[in-house]
């Protein structure tokens, strides 16, 4: 049983207990690789990509692919105080002693973390300085430009790195045995992969070609903390061909690529099965361009009552107004709409083609179907910003507040990034940006309008690191020394270090952020994202003259990827349709449908269960999600009320503290007339809960008719003088008995090793079920 300390903050991201976790044994020639990400739990337990490379690996027999997280601050402590190198999750292997180590980066700013996670694990950070120990491979978006820190990483992989890892293991497994180096060397020859030590011309981006023929994770593992975003992913499509010309994203994964209708039912039925959740997130850089996106969503609202759907980001234009209600119905996230400029003549310049009219023209449909509020992407710090594009925010948000729609606004600095048209131009100063964010902000006061802005600093910070050279080096490793890290995290950024670090090297700052010559070379040229370079510059001398360029859609730009194919999406079928004067929409329902929020009266059932060893762990609300998800995963609706945001319907024996073990907590649920639960759910639901959380019986009922007395078993390995019970000694343990309150208080004390809630019929009968 793990022995965390007790004042350490949310001990169960340390347990690796989740359910769906892949165990193997880690003997003979089986593949250690664990799979890093660089920042907490909560985060790469709730990113897609991190589990398709998980799982995708651990589909090869003689590989053990575990996760590795970054501890947080209390952990970290502890673990530098201690000597305790950092450790895979599923075996607790340290990952100096594995035989390869994979980083996804997906933001610039956890480069600190990836270092600091090496400095835990005790591996050297540069590449040319480790001798031993496992190969260090990097990928994930911000490799696209991996110059400032591809010493830390003996082998970079570039672009969609499915194919490439497989390849990468199976090279490996042939090479094991032979000198670092020369492994290095040898796989640094795959195509789409390089290694800073022998570093060779021009490095491809890697692009799957067929989505519905590679791998999609239909059973991750589930969290037993709360993360970030607590839903099942679906990956419906990849790339996108809108042409956004500030977007990394859109240049970075091209071209668009769509998963097929049958493809997509498959993962969410394995999904659903596999996991419980009760929201799937249909993820896509534009989730409303994707061709059967309505099919899906009516899939999900036929077959999964329930279960609501998140959909990351809309274009405007491609939801159709029959579709808002139906859409509206299980997408209880709300809509989120990517503006990106108040005004459309930016957004020419940009090459944003959305029509706002459409959306207001949507406004009282998204009203009568209970949406209030929206949110609002907006990007500030183009070059070609004038006072006047800012003051139109306001203008283009009173039709919303005529329809008491409230807006949550996002804005954020609009960052050059390579790769993209917009790499060579200058980032807008902070003090301009703050001045901007002022304007914003004091435009829209009284508004029916949340302002939430990305700290011009911060986004400097970004951009430095995304548009950096080789000799931004040193600056990590600056960093790594005064101990910065975790600067994802409000509380943990320190910008003033990066200008220590600047200073101290005369290095201007401004240099990274300036404006680049066409005719120069850029650090990030030798990556071959597939976009000619050509079309990068016309794209550029288009965005001066404020001219659009069409999106993939509706025909091919030429952009240098070479689709074979036409691409299709709904955004341009709608907007075909809508032109079409012949063309009649499909009626509206004909009212909002509120979900499993019947007033007929459902099954009340009770479960008594328990939490022991690593469990204990679990928070309460936690425990209780993860029993939920069990349930649902064996097709055991729960009823829920509320019309717009639907809540299951159940109740709960009081919360247990943090670290006490339990073996009579009491869960009741409602479910839908019809269902039966029966005497094999206990042993279904018992195979599918993790390691620790253990249901014993189930009553129909409510709980009350199970609530019993209880009181606490205390096991110690001497003797505690107070008012307690002695109950017996064995095994060199001392138990003792406690009935009063304030038990969080007593585990903090820390004379305990272990307590458990036990009904007092247990205690007097001598029996438990652990
Ligand atoms: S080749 Fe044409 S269709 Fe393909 S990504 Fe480029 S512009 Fe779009």
């Amino acid at each position: 049983m793990l022995n965390i300390p007790k004042d350490i903050m949310k001990p169960a991201r340390y347990s690796g207990i989740e359910p769906n976790r892949i165990m193997k044994d880690p003997t003979g020639q089986t593949i250690r690789f664990a799979l890093c990400y660089p920042d907490i739990y909560e985060v790469g337990m709730s990113y897609y990509g991190y589990f398709l490379l998980y799982g995708l690996t651990n589909t090869l027999p003689d590989v053990w692919c575990e996760r590795c997280f970054a501890p947080w601050h209390d952990m970290d402590s502890h673990l530098q105080r201690n000597g305790i190198p950092l450790m895979t999750l599923e075996s607790r292997t340290p990952l100096h002693a594995m035989d390869l180590v994979g980083f996804s980066l997906s933001y610039e700013l956890n480069v600190t973390n990836i270092l600091n996670m090496l400095s835990l694990a005790r591996i050297p950070l540069r590449s040319e300085d480790r001798e031993s120990g496992p190969i260090i491979l990097g990928g994930g978006p911000s490799m696209l430009n991996a110059t400032p820190f591809e010493k830390f990483f003996d082998l970079i992989v570039v672009g969609e790195a499915e194919s490439k890892l497989i390849e990468i293991l199976s090279l490996y497994r042939t090479l094991r045995g032979a000198h670092r180096i020369d492994i290095i060397r040898e796989l640094a020859r795959l195509d789409g992969v390089y290694s800073p030590l022998f570093r060779k011309g021009k490095v491809r981006r890697q692009v799957i070609e067929d989505l519905d023929g590679v791998y999609h994770p239909a059973t991750p593992p589930i969290p037993v903390v709360g993360s970030i975003h607590n839903r099942f992913n679906v990956e419906i499509s990849r790339g996108c061909g809108n042409g956004c010309r500030f977007c990394l994203a859109g240049y970075g994964y091209r071209p668009y690529r769509e998963r097929s209708l049958e493809r997509i039912r498959d993962i969410i039925d394995r999904g659903m099965e596999g996991t419980g959740y009760e929201e799937i997130s249909l993820l896509s850089l534009s989730s409303g361009d994707h061709s059967a996106l309505f099919d899906v969503i009516s899939y999900i609202k036929g077959k999964y009552s329930g279960v609501s759907v998140a959909l990351p980001s809309l274009k405007i234009g491609t939801i159709r107004e029959d579709e808002i209600g139906v859409i509206g119905d299980i997408a209880r996230t709300g809509f989120t709409f990517a503006l990106e400029s108040a005004s459309t003549g930016m957004r020419c310049r940009i090459n944003k083609n959305i029509d706002l009219d459409v959306l207001l023209g949507q406004l009282p449909l998204l009203k009568k179907y209970g949406w209030r509020k929206l949110k609002l992407y907006l990007m500030i710090g183009f070059p070609w910003e004038k006072e006047e594009d800012i003051s139109v925010i306001r203008e283009i948000l009173l039709p919303f507040e005529k329809e008491h729609i409230d807006i949550n606004l996002a804005v954020s600095p609009f960052i050059p990034k390579p790769h993209t048209p917009f790499q060579w131009l200058p980032m807008e100063s902070e003090d301009t940006l703050n001045e901007k964010i002022l304007m914003i902000k004091k435009t829209l006061k009284g508004r029916r309008v949340k302002v939430r802005y990305r700290d011009a600093k911060t986004s400097m910070i970004e951009a430095i690191v995304s548009r950096g050279d080789e000799r931004l080096a040193p600056m990590f490793e600056f960093l790594l020394e005064k101990d910065c890290k975790l600067e994802a995290w409000r509380e943990s950024f320190r910008p003033e270090l990066y200008t220590e670090w600047f200073e101290k090297e005369g290095i201007a700052m401004g240099e990274y952020l300036a404006e680049k010559s066409i005719k120069k070379a850029l650090p990030w040229d030798f990556i071959d994202t597939g976009v000619d370079k050509s079309f990068l510059v016309s794209e550029l001398d288009r965005a001066e003259k404020g001219e659009q360029t069409r999106d993939c859609y509706s025909g091919c730009a030429i952009c240098g990827m070479k689709c074979k194919t036409p691409l299709q999406s709904r955004g341009a079928a709608i907007a075909i349709q809508s032109s079409a004067a012949e063309s009649k929409p499909e009626p509206f329902p004909s009212e909002p449908q509120a979900q499993q929020t019947s007033s007929a009266p459902g099954v009340k059932y009770t479960f008594r269960y328990g939490k022991f060893g690593d469990a204990r762990y679990i928070g309460h609300l936690d425990t209780m999600n993860i029993l939920l998800r069990a349930l649902r995963s064996l097709g055991i609706t729960i009823k829920t009320h509320g019309k717009y945001h639907p809540m299951p319907k159940i109740s709960l024996s009081d919360a247990l503290p943090i670290g006490i073990e339990s073996n009579c907590e009491l869960l009741e649920i409602e479910t839908t007339v019809g269902i039966l639960i029966h005497e094999e759910t206990v042993r279904d639901i018992n195979r599918i809960l993790p390691r620790g959380i253990k249901v014993f019986e189930f009553i129909k009922g409510s709980l009350q008719n199970m609530v019993k007395d209880y009181s606490y078993l205390l096991v110690s390995d001497r003797t505690v003088e107070n008012e307690m019970w002695k109950l017996r000694y064995n095994n060199k343990k001392y138990l003792y008995v406690w009935k009063g309150k304030g038990i969080k208080e007593l585990w903090s004390k820390g004379e305990f090793e272990r307590i458990i809630k036990t009904e007092d019929r247990r205690i007097h009968g001598r029996r438990t079920d652990n």
